[in-house]
């Protein structure tokens, strides 16, 4: 892929990031990219917000149970405090860090560093969700994936919450949200 090739050899880093919906395989696609950094024998840290314990403190796991070793912090500065010698840098769940994320994001790319970011773009009510919108705008790269709508099998780019809570962050899965296109987004 034209990331790994052309930039490998710039003097700065870089940002990468990969949006979505829920299920649009995110983490996957997270995984996929860390584990091939790994192959390449670079150093790689991989960050979540402590929030986020649905699988797994220590752990990244995708809805398919694809599972790497994470550091859980609680703010996005945190992360530059952890980064030890890693090469490439891994954040999933963005959308539940503070807009530091976005000034964190750009000091590592500057260090040198890769920085691959996984988030939800929006939130159950279709708005953008915490610091995504500014990691987009910032980013090199951008990859926005989809899922499959569970109402007509369309291209889904919505997380439908399917319960009748109104915060915005409930951590959950199957039993919380679906995935939907924009015809079958229905609020
Ligand atoms: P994300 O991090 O974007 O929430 P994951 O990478 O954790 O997604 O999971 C992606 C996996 O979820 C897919 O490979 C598939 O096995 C599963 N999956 C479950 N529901 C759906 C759906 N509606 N559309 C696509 N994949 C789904
Ligand atoms: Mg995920």
């Amino acid at each position: 892929m034209f990331i790994e090739q052309g930039f490998q050899n710039q003097h700065s880093g870089w940002i990468e990031v990969i949006c979505g919906s829920m299920f649009s395989g995110k983490t996957e696609e997270l995984i996929r990219r860390l584990n091939r950094s790994k192959i390449a024998n670079m150093q790689v840290a991989i960050f979540k917000p402590a929030i986020d314990t649905r699988y797994h403190e220590h752990q990244l796991v995708s809805h398919d149970a694809k599972k790497t070793n994470a550091i859980p912090v609680e703010s996005a500065l945190e992360i530059l405090s952890k980064i030890e010698t890693a090469d490439v840098i891994g954040i999933d769940e963005a959308q539940f860090f503070d807009d530091q994320l976005i000034e964190v994001a750009a000091q590592l790319a500057k260090m040198g560093k890769r920085v691959i970011i996984a988030g939800l773009d929006m939130d159950y009510l279709g708005k953008p969700y915490g610091p995504m919108p500014g990691l987009l705008a910032t980013a090199n790269f951008i990859t926005k994936l989809h899922a499959v709508c569970m109402k007509c099998g369309g291209l889904a780019g919505y997380s439908y919450r399917i319960t009748n809570q109104d915060e915005q962050l409930v951590l959950g899965e199957k039993q919380h949200y679906e995935a939907r296109c924009r015809n079958c987004f229905q609020l």
